[in-house]
């Protein structure tokens, strides 16, 4: 092993072949990666496994170690939530950015998707707001029956309490 750059370093091998230690197949040396020594930057040596190779190892350790790896990241965001959240962040509008119609797209499918749900969960909503006499279905009743146009913050809450008593009284009245 000698001092060498890296062009020099795949010049010098390009026409040699060697075997790979995991599949046996003789192929060309640009079938291998080449690293460099760690803390010496200029030798190179060309790993044991073909790039294949390589990708199967690596698909396989991924698949073994994939929880470790969960666990790995939750640690991390843990103990580094401002600096991962600003990475994500970053990512997450690069994201937005060039994905643009693709989540629009999606969005349209979500909502025709879920509109009946939707519906149905408002449905439930209401007869729940009706059965508990909330302010929000008050001031609903309010402003149908009301002659000015009154937007929802402009109702008094004692003028809400008032016709919640009185629809209690009317319902009373019905059921009597
Ligand atoms: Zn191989």
């Amino acid at each position: 092993m000698k001092e060498q750059t890296i062009k020099e370093y795949k010049a010098e091998h390009k026409l040699k072949s060697k075997v790979c230690t995991k599949c046996g197949a003789d192929k060309a040396l640009s079938e291998f990666r080449t690293r460099v020594i760690k803390n010496r930057n200029n030798y190179f040596y060309t790993l044991g496994q073909c790039k294949k190779c390589l990708k199967e190892l690596n698909k396989v350790w991924r698949h073994e170690n994939i929880e470790k790896m969960r666990e790995y990241s939750r640690e991390y965001k843990r103990n580094n939530p401002i600096i991962v959240s600003k990475k994500e962040l970053e990512r997450k509008a690069l994201y937005r950015m060039e994905n643009r119609e693709k989540i629009r797209e999606n969005a349209k499918i979500y909502y025709v998707n879920s509109i009946e749900k939707i519906k149905k969960q408002k449905k439930i909503n209401r007869k729940k707001s009706a059965k508990f006499l909330t302010d929000g279905y008050i001031k609903g009743i309010l402003r149908a029956k009301s002659k000015y146009l009154l937007s929802q913050t402009l109702i008094p809450n004692e003028i809400i309490k008032l016709k919640r008593i009185q629809l209690k009284i009317y319902r009373e009245l019905q059921r009597g």
